[in-house]
């Protein structure tokens, strides 16, 4: 999954309304300026509705996107690196391809234009210098899936669409693995449903005697 972030500065002094997004946090600032302020009110009265107007607000916008499945990201059994078992480990190789570069883009400017029309100014990047083209190195988001494809052909994916392995009629794999591609959204409800179901067709499987 990848993911793109944008910060602004919003002044509110200007009587510029700022969205639903910091209505909550700027509520929260007058409550405690205005607590603050009946403490100790020669210090921090005249404070009392102008911190907001001199200092304004900042606010981030995050977004995230799918990834398309390309050549260059999968994973291998490492030729030299073995576990404290003895056993090989996986090797990861991964790229991102244009369709996500692009994505990030579309998202940044959207964001850019959303902080623009409720008259803030763009501060640039969350972290500008670790992320080129303004996307998220790979890994950053931890929701990584597939390795273990599920799909129809045995040429092209390990699977079956119940997670049945095609070479092997008594091995399932029911994670995160099957995955095709890597939608935006949180996968753990998806992982279990899948699960859920490759569970089913195995007590049925296992009924009829086919496992
Ligand atoms: C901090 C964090 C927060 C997240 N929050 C969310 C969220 O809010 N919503 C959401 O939908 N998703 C979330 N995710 C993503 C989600 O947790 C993962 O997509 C999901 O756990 C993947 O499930 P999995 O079973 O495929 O892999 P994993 O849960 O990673 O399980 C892999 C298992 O394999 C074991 N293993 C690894 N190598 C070996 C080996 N050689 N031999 C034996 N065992 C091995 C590991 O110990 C591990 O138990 C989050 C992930 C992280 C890291």
């Amino acid at each position: 999954m990848l993911g793109v972030s944008v910060r602004a500065w919003v002044v509110l002094g200007a009587g510029i309304m700022v969205a639903t997004l910091v209505r909550g946090d700027v509520a929260r600032l007058d409550a405690e300026t205005r607590l603050a302020a009946a403490d100790a009110p020669t210090i921090v009265a005249p404070l009392d509705g102008s911190a907001l107007g001199d200092y304004g607000v900042t606010l981030s916008l995050a977004g995230r996107g799918a990834m398309i499945p390309n050549q260059h990201t999968y994973c291998e059994i490492d030729p030299s690196v073995v576990d404290r078992f003895g056993i090989p480990v996986l090797r990861f190789s991964f790229r991102w391809a244009e369709h996500e570069v692009r994505q990030a883009r579309h998202m940044e400017s959207t964001f850019q234009e959303i902080i623009q029309k409720m008259g803030g100014t763009v501060l640039g990047l969350a972290n500008p210098e670790r992320e080129g083209e303004g996307i998220s190195i790979g890994g950053t988001i931890i929701h990584e899936l597939g390795t273990v494809r599920m799909g129809k052909d045995p040429k092209t994916s390990a699977l079956n669409a119940y997670c049945q392995a095609h070479d092997a009629k008594n091995l399932f794999v029911a994670d995160a693995a099957p995955f095709v591609s890597n939608p935006d959204k949180n996968p753990t409800l998806t992982i279990t449903a899948l699960a859920w179901r490759t569970a089913e067709y195995l007590a049925e499987e296992l009924k009829k005697g086919n496992v």
